[in-house]
């Protein structure tokens, strides 16, 4: 089928229309209808080679929240309908170490969303389903996509640390990543940085 996005066809280029064709789904490949998706400070670096690691024309977009729509044979977690959401990784070899022990994100053969291919910046994605998450219903289409970039950096850092009720943590520096730590976490308090802003960024989360 032919898929619709937005590419930026030079290094640090504005997005453009762009279309390119993409097979139907195989084995564990998914395809899936793009509902949302949240952008990045990496697909600005995406978009300006920072990393050397672009290939151009490139379609950023790697918070993508859609809906299933294909299916390839393989894929038995996830099934057409069915809401789910796609971040920083296209696909891993899922047999090395490190694979073995959730940490495919150190894959040697990892292949991330838009070095690898077209990202979420289109009307739909094909990628490998096993690094497509289910979205829990009461989480909106329309905010869920930053969870799986920033939120799963914190979260995973969080985890990590060994974190548990109970315990108090502080976020130097409140960005991009800091202030979903905020979002779900009240107990965290911001440090460095803006003090009056963290106190009302703070006041804010506590209320909501
Ligand atoms: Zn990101
Ligand atoms: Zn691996």
């Amino acid at each position: 089928m032919k898929i619709q996005g937005l590419a930026a066809k030079t290094k640090g280029s504005q997005l453009e229309a762009y279309s390119y064709e993409s097979p139907s789904p195989e084995n564990f490949q998914c395809l899936i209808k793009v509902l949302a998706c949240g952008i990045c400070h990496s697909d600005i670096h995406m978009i300006d080679n920072d990393w050397g690691i672009s290939n151009y024309p490139i379609i950023p977009g790697h918070e993508v929240i859609g809906e299933v729509v294909e299916i390839g044979s393989q894929v038995h977690h996830i099934k057409v309908g069915d809401r789910v959401g796609v971040g920083w990784q296209r696909t891993a070899c899922l047999s090395c170490r490190d694979c073995l022990r959730g940490n495919e994100n150190l894959c040697n053969d990892i292949q991330a969303l838009i070095a690898t291919g077209p990202g979420g910046f289109a009307d739909y994605l094909e990628m490998d389903s096993r690094f497509a998450f289910p979205i829990p219903d009461g989480i909106k289409t329309n905010v869920a996509g930053p969870l799986l970039c920033g939120g799963i950096t914190v979260y995973s850092a969080l985890r990590y640390a060994g974190m548990g009720s109970g315990l108090e943590i502080g976020i130097i520096g409140v960005g991009g990543l800091g202030h979903l730590n905020l979002a779900w976490r009240p107990s965290v308090l911001p440090m460095g940085g803006n003090a009056s802003f963290n106190c009302k960024l703070h006041r804010l989360y506590v209320k909501m």
